[in-house]
């Protein structure tokens, strides 16, 4: 039988959402636990080598290595035990996850669970692009571990799929590994980044974006040669030539170890379907971070990490979580919104605020709340709600929702 470990809280994922929730535990509890399957926490941070982290939570502007290792620090300070190379690969049975480590298979049977194991990117053969099959297609997480990690060579001209805040820093990386961008590819009608970035990024990188395009062939024997794109508009084609294809954006949540343990998932996100406080369909099963919303920024994952210790502080104190909750569901253009569950009288969300995922830009966006067919609350916000970053909105606007009125509907016109 492998030994059992029976920290208080097990935290899964050692990025920003994990990390931080570990140092608001720590500090409170006996025993808590950061399960991490990489040789190094951190997360997704650690290899993304780029100014632009830190700015809500730590007040700073910092890259994100510095910024991986200042909440691995943290933790650290606070108690937490990170143990790095610890893959959790399954549940031993309904209480205990079964976790290969270098010592060999463990056994972890936590009182909390705090699953924090983030999103990835879908890779190219699951976004069915026909073709050939070369080398050098890969995905922003692929490229940032090449070059940032083990220092290899990626190609001299790519081109990369998506033109999101993700993109662009796939394109810093590529300049930085010696190659450069021929073109971003959008679907939509203005590249998805804010315009702060993406005015100066096409000067700066020497770069276009090909908005309401897509990619509908990769070509090459054995490595890329080109990328064929088609204008949706006119259905016009051509190829880019290129050597190197970055697939980025299109984020999968890494759900695999909730799914097996029969935890609720949305549909539409493929997230844990989760309240205010971070609660999963499973008793003592707690998500946060980009694993319940693919994907916001780091300083947002680490707040709501806090908020989730808080959470998770609650429940081992016992404290009861209200008794009845409410499906919140997404209309077009809306594709998904988390929380995804509201439970009248109980907490408000991380920075009160909802975080949705918009299919299209909507510059001027009104929010419409219905719950049984009646309008609940109308709100213009000042903000946009654009596709390829999270759009939140206050949580205030669900203040006229009751527990028996049935599924509220959240829409944007
Ligand atoms: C290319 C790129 C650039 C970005 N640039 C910025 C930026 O400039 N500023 C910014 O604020 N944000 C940026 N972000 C977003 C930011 O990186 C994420 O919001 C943040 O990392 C999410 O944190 P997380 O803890 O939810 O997940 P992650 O950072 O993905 O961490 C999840 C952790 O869980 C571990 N894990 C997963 N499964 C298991 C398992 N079974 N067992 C053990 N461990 C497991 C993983 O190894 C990983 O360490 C960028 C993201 C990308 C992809």
């Amino acid at each position: 039988m492998p030994e059992l470990l029976t920290p208080t809280v097990a935290v899964i994922g050692g990025g920003p959402g994990g990390l931080s929730a570990a140092a608001r535990l720590a500090p409170e509890l006996d025993q808590v636990l950061v399960l991490e399957r990489e040789q190094q926490a951190g997360g997704i941070p650690r290899h993304s080598d780029h100014p632009g982290y830190g700015i809500r939570d730590r007040k700073r502007f910092m890259s994100g290595p510095a910024y991986a290792r200042a909440l691995e620090a943290d933790a650290r300070a606070a108690g937490a035990q990170i143990l790095t190379g610890w893959t959790v690969t399954g549940w031993a049975d309904e209480d205990t996850l079964a976790v290969t480590t270098p010592r060999g298979l463990l056994h972890v049977r936590p009182d909390a669970f705090c699953f924090a194991t983030g999103a990835r990117e879908r890779p190219r053969t699951a976004r069915l692009v026909p073709g050939t099959r070369p080398a050098g297609v890969l995905t922003t997480g692929q490229l940032q571990n090449l070059v940032h990690v083990h220092h290899q060579e990626v190609g001299r001209r790519a081109v990369v799929v998506g033109a999101g805040l993700v993109s662009w820093s796939a394109v810093m990386t590529l300049a930085e590994a010696g190659c450069a961008t021929e073109a971003l590819v959008s679907e939509h009608p203005v590249g998805e980044s804010y315009a702060l970035f993406r005015v100066p990024g096409k000067a700066l990188f020497r770069t276009r974006v090909e908005t309401t395009s897509r990619v509908v062939a990769i070509h090459g024997r054995t490595r890329v040669t080109g990328v064929e794109i088609e204008d949706t508009r006119t259905g016009n084609r051509r190829t880019i030539d290129c050597d190197t294809v970055v697939f980025t954006g299109d984020w999968i949540p890494d759900h695999e170890l909730l799914r097996s343990a029969g935890v609720e998932i949305d549909p539409a996100s493929g997230a844990p379907v989760v309240d205010a406080a971070m609660r999963t369909s499973k008793e003592r099963v707690f998500a946060v971070g980009n694993l319940n919303h693919p994907v916001d920024t780091a300083d947002v994952v680490a707040l709501a990490g806090t908020h989730a210790g808080e959470r998770i502080l609650e429940h081992l104190a016992g404290r009861p979580a209200p008794e009845a909750s409410v499906r919140l569901m997404a209309e077009d253009p809306i594709r998904w919104v988390s929380p995804s569950r509201w439970a009248p009288g109980g907490p408000a969300p991380a920075r009160n605020r909802l975080v949705c995922w918009m299919d299209r830009l909507v510059t001027r966006p009104v929010v419409t709340v219905r719950q049984g067919g009646r309008v609940l609350a109308r709100r213009r916000l000042p903000w946009p709600a654009a596709p390829g970053r999270t759009f939140r909105i206050p949580s205030g606007v669900l203040d006229g929702v009751t527990a028996d009125g049935g599924e509220v509907r959240l829409s944007v016109d």
